[in-house]
Formats: C-alpha cells, sequence, structure tokens
C-alpha cells in the first residue's frame, strides 16, 4: 500500500476571508489577525473561530468568553494586517494609533478597511492541539461598508510582492520627482510588508524624515513587525 502523502499546497486552495478576532478581559483588550472564521448557523447566526493557544487574544477569550471579527475589505493596507499579525499584544498596544469603536461588550473592532463586526460569546470550545476552535453566538453586529472583502489568498499574493500584476497592490504616489533630485528608495518589510518610507523616517523610532535607509542604525527593527534590517528589500 503506499503511503499517504501531505502537501500543504493542497491546502492553500481551500478559501477564507481574512479579520482581526480581538477580546478583552477586565481593563485588557487586545486583537490579532486570524483566516479561520467561518459561519456554522443561521438560526441563532453562530460562527466558529480557531485561535493559536499561544497568542494573547486566545487567553482573552478563554477568560473572557467574549471575542468579536472585524472583517477585512480588499484594500487593507498589510501594515494594518502586520501591526495585528506579527507582534504580541502583550508588550504592545495594537489599538493606539488605529480607528475602531467598542462593541456593547466593550470589545475593540477596527473600523477602517473594515466591511463588519460580529460580537458573540464562545459557547463551546474544541482543543485541536496546537489551536482551540471556539463556537461563538453572534450577539451584535454593525455594518461599515459595502465593499469587498479580503480573501487569505489575495493576501498571500499581496504579500509576496507582485507589483502591477495585482489590483490589489498598495496605491503608489511617488511619481513626483522633481528634476535633479534623486528620490530616495522605499524599501518593504517581506516578514510584514510595511514600507519605510525615506520621506516620512521612523518617528515612532526617533528617526527623522528624510532618512536614507542605507543609513538607518544597524539595530534599526521595522516598526511593525520587529524584523531587523537584512528583512528589508526595495520597492520594485
Ligand atoms: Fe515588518
Amino acid at each position: 500500500m503506499q503511503a499517504n502523502e501531505i502537501d500543504t499546497k493542497a491546502l492553500y486552495a481551500l478559501s477564507y476571508g481574512m479579520f482581526i478576532v480581538s477580546s478583552i478581559d477586565g481593563g485588557a483588550m487586545n486583537g490579532q489577525a486570524a483566516n479561520a472564521v467561518i459561519q456554522v448557523t443561521s438560526k441563532p447566526p453562530g460562527i466558529a473561530v480557531a485561535i493559536n493557544k499561544e497568542n494573547y487574544t486566545h487567553k482573552l477569550i478563554e477568560k473572557s468568553g467574549l471575542l468579536a471579527v472585524s472583517i477585512l475589505e480588499e484594500s487593507a493596507p498589510l501594515a494594518l494586517i502586520g501591526r495585528f499579525g506579527f507582534r504580541s499584544g502583550r508588550d504592545f498596544d495594537k489599538f493606539a494609533g488605529i480607528k475602531y469603536e467598542k462593541t456593547g461588550s466593550g470589545i475593540p473592532c477596527v473600523t477602517e478597511h473594515v466591511l463588519s463586526w460580529l460580537e458573540g460569546k464562545a459557547i463551546n470550545s474544541m482543543d485541536t492541539g496546537t489551536h482551540t476552535l471556539f463556537l461563538v453566538e453572534v450577539t451584535e453586529t454593525r455594518v461599515l461598508s459595502g465593499g469587498k472583502p479580503l480573501t487569505y489568498a489575495a493576501y498571500r499574493e499581496r504579500k509576496g510582492r507582485t507589483p502591477g500584476t495585482s489590483p490589489l497592490s498598495i496605491p503608489e504616489d511617488d511619481n513626483e520627482i522633481k528634476e535633479g533630485e534623486t528620490k530616495m528608495k522605499k524599501y518593504v518589510c517581506q516578514v510584514c510588508g510595511y514600507v519605510y518610507d525615506p520621506d516620512e523616517g521612523d518617528p515612532d523610532g526617533d528617526i527623522p524624515a528624510g532618512t536614507a535607509f542605507e543609513d538607518l542604525p544597524d539595530d534599526w527593527t521595522c516598526p511593525v513587525c520587529g524584523a531587523s534590517k537584512d528583512q528589508f528589500e526595495p520597492e520594485e
């Protein structure tokens, strides 16, 4: 008998959306990027959400039994997803500087680049090894805009940097090069998609505007995911 084979590419063909799953416990709140959210019942509306047990958001959901799902729209910037996907909320306030509103239960939901949000309470859960699958009864919803949802496949494609070929590429506005002026190159974090723009610098990292990427200190790290300088590549 032939041995069974697992090719993870086979699983890439499954389709998903992209979401920010958030939760609270007491005064603490956090959110994380997730793709494993599906509707499982309609009367009453119920969803299933899989969350990695090591994540801070998992801890909050376990304690409060509450969570919310912000459904990202097609044009959601990689930096927004990276902010929620590549850093831990244990030592970093992911919602600082982000537009959000709170559900009736006080759970923060992202409101920019989001189509709608769902709030609910976990009514059951299942240990799946690395993750917990929460069965969630939806208790509140809000529709924010009517665009198209971001799919996980489109997100992967964009993260893989296919400039110009994807309608989802982030719009560029750097075609105004004055005569005699050499435009400093933007650099893209290959981990989270954050773009370092020399014209803006990195105010949070005390890097003044007008600093070329090459002139950043060696120990400078991506403000979104913490990746080191060598993880950056020039923007095409
Ligand atoms: Fe990064």
